[in-house]
């Protein structure tokens, strides 16, 4: 089971997304800004960058990754395991990502935004996952039973 996702469409000029838990500001008018320990990863459908920053999430992505390039290779895909990464969309990264992720402290946004215009030009979309309680390495509670 994958964590939760929440689609914001908001259809407008790109929007800014701060972290939940710390205020930290991740993306700046669609732009991509700071980074905190709460992020564990993002990307951009503009300009097709995304970033795993957290190390246990890269690992099961890069696992589930692999088994995805396998299956690429058994559908005719014949390029690299490295041409596989590099020709990733964004939204895909997210998908595992959100995939890999099943902590229930996690969770993925996911922002449309638009240009005001005519025809209301598509300016992309941004993707970012967070984790609450990252940076915890043990429960308050017992911490305080043990000491
Ligand atoms: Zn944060």
């Amino acid at each position: 089971m994958s964590c939760q996702r929440i689609d914001l469409d908001f259809s407008s000029e790109p929007v800014d997304l701060h972290c939940p838990v710390c205020g930290a500001l991740i993306f700046l008018a669609g732009e991509k800004q700071e980074t905190c320990r709460h992020l564990l990863f993002w990307a951009e459908s503009e300009s097709g960058e995304w970033e795993l920053t957290d190390k246990t999430l890269q690992l099961l992505f890069e696992a589930r990754a692999q088994h995805l390039y396998k299956g690429a290779i058994d559908k005719g895909f014949y390029g690299s395991l490295d041409d596989f990464y590099a020709t990733m969309k964004s939204s895909k990264a997210a998908e595992i990502s959100a995939t890999v992720s099943t902590a229930k402290s996690t969770i993925l946004f996911c922002v449309s935004t638009s240009d005001i215009g005519c025809g209301g030009m598509h300016n992309g979309t941004f993707y970012a996952l967070f984790d609450y309680l990252s940076g915890r390495e043990q429960c308050r509670l017992f911490s305080s039973i043990e000491s």
